[in-house]
């Protein structure tokens, strides 16, 4: 693993561990600031995945990676339908059972094994893709941690265990970068698993969390995700 991905891949597990700590230490006001944060995420990860995991997908693996595209945006839906059944971004409200924060957590890994091989894959195309990539996955981490060690406080487990589930995310994480460095077909189809994961995390779990508020200020940040996507894409 390259210095940048490793630097990447633990950065992006800490922000897991950040997300979570916002909840465990009770900072009210850090747990309003990360749920604001949610769109502004859903924003950015979603213009990464249309504008470049997308036709890198295509242009690595052709109509192959297009099927794996679809294929990975329909094992995320399945996932959540099956194991991970109670999973949403924002904060826990209500009570939950074991099994529920369980489950949420084993589907969890996996799309968190996804944001790494994302990050990894970005890498392989360009130094700035990687940073683009890299960039809206530590934007929806913190949420992310947020979200299971909320999920894991409603079902009745301690503040330990709350936070040692979001750093399983953060190391699933950091397994995604490490193995897409050492596995052939990840390195082809990495990209193309990317963007089906990020999509349906961004489409089906992001957005549909959004439309359920009211008010001007959350389709605004969802807006300011894109348009920071934007300015980092021209920086770079
Ligand atoms: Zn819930
Ligand atoms: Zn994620």
């Amino acid at each position: 693993m390259s210095g940048v991905a490793m630097a990447y891949a633990v950065t992006a597990a800490l922000a897991n561990v950040v997300g979570a700590l916002a909840v465990t230490t009770g900072a009210r006001w850090s747990v309003r600031a990360l749920d604001r944060m949610l769109a502004f995420a859903a924003g950015f990860l979603l213009s990464v995945a249309f504008v470049d995991l997308l036709p890198e997908a295509y242009a690595r693996s052709g109509r192959t990676g297009a099927m794996v595209v679809l294929g990975s945006f329909l094992l995320v839906h399945f996932t959540q339908h099956t194991i991970g059944r109670h999973f949403h971004f924002g904060e826990e409200r209500h009570t939950v059972s074991r099994m529920t924060s369980g489950s949420a957590l084993i589907g969890l890994l996996l799309h968190t094994f996804v944001d790494g091989v994302a990050v990894a894959s970005g890498l392989i195309v360009s130094p700035a893709v990687g940073a683009l990539v890299f960039a809206g996955v530590v934007l929806h981490k913190l949420p992310e941690g947020l979200a299971i060690s909320s999920l894991f406080l409603a079902s009745g487990a301690s503040r330990q265990a709350a936070l040692g589930a979001a750093a399983a995310l953060g190391v699933a994480t950091i397994l995604g970068v490490a193995l897409t460095d050492q596995i052939a077909s990840l390195q082809t189809y990495g990209m193309a698993i990317s963007a089906g994961v990020t999509m349906y995390v961004g489409a089906s779990n992001l957005v549909p969390e959004l439309q359920k508020r009211g008010g001007w200020e959350t389709p605004l940040s969802f807006l300011a995700g894109c348009g920071a996507y934007f300015l980092a894409r021209w920086a770079l």
